[in-house]
């Protein structure tokens, strides 16, 4: 028997785990070769997650559970219940059941056919904001475009079936401002992708908020690209070009006129400019410093407080 490990990070998610359990357990009644267990990762609930964790733990022996010292974000989350597995086949899904258990059957179809990572392809239905999709699907075409890792491909869903070789590989990962989306598309392997229809979250809310969304957008484009710490070079060459052209014809334009050229507006408009400018270049070596700071100092990504596996 194959052992799958599915792992689910939840944040105050009490009306969405027996459900979720509910649902995993009839699609594994349906597949006879594969035994599965469950990690649940309490990324600092504040509501009874905790308590319903170890109660179902105590009662089903696939349920496993990791509860954090506090909240740490939903990437940590993962990334502990991945370091905690031992399936054959790692699987990372939502709690909220935007992301169908009924997939599972096709992505082990895939892993079996010699797949070692399955992405999914989320398909948005009507109902779901057009921001959200929008955004979305502007936010991986940028993030493709300015890094060198490709997300166009079901890239863009942290439901994703990884072979038991592949969590050997990101068990050994120590960066900090984890993204495992880049990550699993940079690391290469054989990778395919199924679609799903991404559902509205069942009970809770979102933990999203336009904040966490551009701090994860931030995250996503610094980790994986140095191209914005070039800006400032090719901006600085294009505006010192600009203005050698422009004071030459200045100084020729007062030569012909014999008169002075005035325009006190105009040069507080450039020194805004340029002053608005040299904070955003300022702002951008400060992301990639702050990185930096942060990295070296080591700290784990994650501090478990308890844990049932
Ligand atoms: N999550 C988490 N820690 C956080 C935020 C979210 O573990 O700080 C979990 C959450 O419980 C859910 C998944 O990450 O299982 C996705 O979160 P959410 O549904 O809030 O995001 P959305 O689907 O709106 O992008
Ligand atoms: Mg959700």
């Amino acid at each position: 028997m194959k052992k799958i490990s599915i792992v689910i990070p939840a944040h105050n998610e009490e009306g969405n785990i027996s459900l979720i359990h509910q649902r995993i357990k009839s699609v594994f009644s349906g597949l006879d070769n594969y035994n599965f267990e469950i990690i649940f990762v309490n990324d600092g609930s504040r509501d009874k997650t905790q308590l319903i964790l170890e109660e179902l733990a105590s009662k089903n022996s696939e349920i496993k559970f990791i509860e954090f010292s506090r909240n740490f974000g939903h990437q940590p989350a993962v990334k502990a219940g991945l370091d905690f597995s031992d399936g054959n086949a790692v699987i990372s899904m939502d709690a909220d059941l935007q992301h169908p258990p009924e997939l599972i059957p096709e992505m082990i179809q895939q892993w079996e056919d010699g797949f070692d990572v399955v992405l999914t392809n989320r398909k948005y239905p009507k109902e779901i904001s057009y921001f959200k999709r929008k955004t979305s699907e502007g936010f991986y075409k940028l993030l493709s475009k300015i890094s060198d890792v490709d997300l166009k491909k079901g890239g863009g869903s942290d439901f994703r079936l990884l072979d038991a070789s592949v969590v050997e590989v990101f068990k050994n990962f120590t960066e900090d401002d984890l993204f495992l989306r880049g990550l699993t598309s940079w690391m290469g392997f054989r990778q395919t992708s199924v679609n799903f229809l991404a559902g509205e979250r069942n009970a809770g809310e979102s933990s999203y908020n336009i904040k966490k969304m551009m701090k994860f957008a931030f995250t996503g484009i610094t980790a994986f690209s140095v191209k914005p710490l070039y800006l400032a070079a090719y901006l600085g060459f294009m505006f010192s070009a600009l203005s050698v052209v422009g004071y030459g014809i200045y100084v020729v334009e007062s030569f012909v006129s014999g008169t002075e050229i005035s325009g006190w507006a105009s040069l507080i408009m450039t020194i805004v400019f340029f002053g608005g400018l040299q904070l955003i270049i300022l702002g951008i070596f400060g992301i990639y410093l702050g990185k930096i700071f942060k990295q070296v100092k080591e700290r784990p990504n994650y501090i478990i407080r308890s844990k049932n596996l």
